[in-house]
């Protein structure tokens, strides 16, 4: 799997950044941002289309992100746009940018500087900024008006994992000049492009290199030479003609077609914990009505019933494709969290930092060997002795271990109360509740669902019942494990200080409301959810034991404790997608095991896409791997 390097740059004499490795630089010399507007935005006729474009969103894809200088013109505009035209159409910006070599946050800082205009914004960017790792980071900004994807890698290899739905509007072409960094401009780059593009869409590059016009030629666009900026003689611009007969364009326009086709049907999702709200919220905000039935009498009774849950992305000793999905989940789920307070749904969290320690010889060389590979950005994950640990910590550690710093911790049940109190407030959001679903058929007309009272029926439907999901007929055949775990909340003096999440074998929160969280057990046997003493004991023995203070043990008095079924799935991947392509449509949000918290908001967010047909933020194979497909019925 690949990993990123920052790119080196340096500053000219103007304060414009420089690729150091390219001798180019990212934008123009005045530090204004009329060349970018000039040949990106007037080029591809923005921000003119937007108020009579049809569609609920638009999206823009650009080609190398560097300084963000083009996304954070854009952002202004729409934001513009959007107060001068409220009733439009086009709700939504999606920006998909790629970059091979992403800016460290000290230089993306130094180089935003100049733009004193669009300060807030740089400031909201810098916030949001992803580590370097491979993958799409979704940033989502103005509360989901304006969509950045982030796609870190070679967009060479990245553009063919894009999903066919995520079609663009209008194209940026950018990058270093060709002559200086022709590994870029290969072939294959204008056949995504044009694979990426529909019978509208628009380009638009500042070189007019003849490699750069044969290529976007021979992959199908109709190139033009327009002025270029200032004192510069040309540049390009690009369509796809829809009169023309090739084959490949006629299926273009034939797939355009197809998109245009409403993708508002209700959806129905049976469930009431995290999976089932965050997509019940991710849809709600893009103007999807959506109905909730719940089997309990409220949200949140089954493993999302939690007191505090540990937020953090699990890392392999090297970036792996689960790794990778980790660290997006996670870089998602921090910045959802931190939106929701924003939007008043307020819940108990502190992103106060997680310590892993090396608590067995496996763990100590397991962490030796990521030390060693350098796998992983140190802002993401740090290495640190039992006295840094301790003094970050609060408390005295034996052990040394990872330091996670932007890792916390979240209360889940607080968080789903709250999440469902917010969508109450919304028009499109209804859910009922004491309504288990016992038998679901397919008809003409959408889903019959048997509740022991009445019959419902679903247009689309979204099942995401946690541990419970076999239950339903139509899942029995996906492999998810019912563990029980149960979780003690404890007191005890020596913890008292504690400042982070830790985690050993097990794990243990700061005190919320003077109770920590210790746990969690796996009993892969039992059939009920039922509270047991000798777990409590369990969960307190190992705490006592993997920090090595025994007197702990006797010093932790119990307070009470919660026990749950976690859904699991035998490769650790959730289950997210389309059950199979049978009509009407079944997904499914579901085996989450243990990480919930982590996994919940960026799952959601990819139904939600692939339900509305907006850009899907994760590649194809990734799709893949969560699909429930891969278990074949
Ligand atoms: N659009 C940028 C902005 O607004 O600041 C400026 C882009 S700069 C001229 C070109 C960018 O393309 C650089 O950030 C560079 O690292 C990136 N790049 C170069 N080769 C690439 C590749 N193969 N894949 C993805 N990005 C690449």
């Amino acid at each position: 799997m690949q990993s990123l390097s920052n790119a080196r740059i340096h500053f000219n004499p103007q304060g414009t950044p420089v690729a150091t490795d390219f001798d180019d630089i990212y934008f123009s010399n005045d530090g204004g941002l009329a060349e970018t507007d000039y040949v990106f935005l007037q080029q591809n006729s923005l921000p003119s289309r937007w108020p009579r474009h049809p569609q609920a969103f638009f999206h823009i894809l650009e080609t190398g992100f560097g300084t963000g200088a083009n996304f954070l013109l854009c952002w202004q505009r729409f934001r513009s746009f959007r107060a001068q035209y409220p009733a439009a159409a086009c709700q939504r910006l999606y920006f998909s940018s790629f970059e091979k070599y992403p800016l460290s946050l000290a230089d993306l800082q130094q180089a935003l500087a100049c733009h004193t205009l669009l300060q807030a914004q740089c400031e909201q960017l810098l916030q949001a900024y992803p580590p370097p790792v491979a993958g799409c980071h979704r940033l989502v900004f103005d509360h989901g008006q304006v969509i950045l994807d982030l796609w870190q890698g070679d967009v060479n290899t990245l553009l063919p994992q894009l999903p066919v739905q995520n079609q663009v509007d209008a194209i940026f072409l950018d990058g270093f000049a060709p002559a200086k960094n022709p590994d870029m401009w290969q072939t294959g780059l204008f056949e995504q492009l044009f694979r990426l593009s529909n019978a509208n869409t628009t380009l638009a590059t500042f070189t007019c290199a003849g490699l750069v016009k044969q290529g976007l030629t021979a992959a199908g666009f109709n190139i033009k030479k327009v002025k270029g900026f200032g004192r510069k003689r040309e540049m390009l611009t690009a369509t796809i003609a829809a009169d023309t007969a090739s084959e490949p364009i006629a299926a273009k326009v034939a797939l355009h077609r197809e998109s245009q086709l409403p993708a508002k049907d209700d959806v129905t999702i049976i469930g009431g914990g995290l999976a089932a709200l965050c997509s019940a919220y991710a849809l709600v905000r893009r103007g999807v009505k959506v109905a909730l039935l719940c089997a309990d009498a409220e949200v949140a009774q089954g493993a999302s019933h939690n007191r505090q849950g540990a937020l953090y992305p699990n890392l392999p000793v090297s970036p792996s494709a689960a790794g990778l999905w980790h660290c997006q989940a996670f870089h998602y789920a921090r910045q959802f969290y931190q939106d929701c307070l924003q939007t008043g749904i307020t819940f108990p969290m502190q992103f106060c930092g997680l310590l892993h320690l090396a608590t067995t010889p496996q763990l100590t060389e397991r962490q030796r060997k990521m030390a060693e590979h350098q796998s992983w950005p140190t802002s993401l994950v740090r290495f640190v002795a039992a006295d840094e640990a301790s003094a970050l910590a609060g408390i005295p550690l034996q052990h040394s271990g990872i330091f996670i710093p932007d890792a916390g911790w979240i209360a889940p049940q607080a968080f789903c109360q709250a999440l469902f109190h917010f969508l109450t407030t919304q028009p499109l959001f209804t859910a009922v509740f004491d309504c288990p679903i016992v038998d679901m058929q397919a008809s003409d007309t959408g889903w019959q669902l048997q509740t022991p009272q009445h019959q419902l029926t679903a247009q689309r439907l979204l099942v995401a019942t946690g541990a419970d999901l076999t239950q339903l007929a139509a899942m029995a055949h996906l492999p998810l494990n019912r563990v029980r775990g149960q979780v003690s909340h404890v007191h005890a003096a020596t913890l008292t200080p504690l400042k982070t999440v830790i985690c050993h074998k097990g794990y243990l929160t700061p005190a919320w409301q003077g109770l920590h969280c210790i746990g969690a057990t796996f009993d892969r046997n039992a059939q009920e959810a039922y509270l047991s003493a000798a777990d409590d004991n369990a969960n307190i023995q190992q705490l006592a034991e993997q920090l090595a203070m025994t007197p702990l043990a006797a010093e932790i008095q119990l307070d009470s404790a919660k026990a749950a079924f976690r859904g699991t799935v035998p490769d650790h991947l959730p289950l997210a997608g389309l059950v199979d392509n049978s009509q009407p449509t079944l997904w499914v949000h579901a085996g989450l095991g243990a990480r919930g918290l982590l996994f919940a908001p960026l799952l959601a967010e990819i139904l939600a896409c692939q339900l509305t047909g907006e850009p899907v933020p994760a590649a194809e194979t990734t799709l893949q791997h969560l699909s429930p497909q891969r278990f074949a019925r």
